[in-house]
């Protein structure tokens, strides 16, 4: 009477095999879209949308920490490969860091449709 196989094409049946997006509002099959709703599409922009300010959060970092190396550490030419390391380091960690954060901001947000109409002419 509640068979395992009964209950489980009566779950298939109650739910659609699309669902739509609610960032690009777009019809996307239900398996692709995660617990926010997101297609796997929209997931993939915020992820390189996300990059992209990571990479941005990273170079400010470390353009900050190489003019501080510059002028308050003034290092020699023997050690500057050293130096040059830990900026990298820094403009590494940082854009890891700088991408997580935007991504769980973006994710945070959540602006409906906000994918729906492509924006002209910005990038
Ligand atoms: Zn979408």
């Amino acid at each position: 009477m509640f068979g395992k196989k009964e209950k489980d094409s009566a779950w298939k049946s109650r739910f659609p095999d699309t669902a739509t997006c609610v960032r690009c509002l777009e019809e996307k099959d239900v398996e692709e879209m995660d617990r926010l709703l997101w297609c796997e599409s929209c997931r993939e922009m915020a992820r390189r949308r996300a990059g992209v300010w990571g990479w941005g959060f990273g170079v400010i970092l470390a353009t900050t920490l190489a003019g501080w190396i510059w002028i308050v550490i003034k290092p020699s030419d023997v050690i500057i490969g050293g130096w040059i390391g830990t900026v990298i380091a820094a403009l590494w960690i940082g854009s890891r860091v700088g991408k997580e954060t935007a991504y769980g901001v973006l994710r945070f947000g959540n602006r409906k449709a906000v994918e729906a109409v492509p924006p002209r002419g910005e990038g």
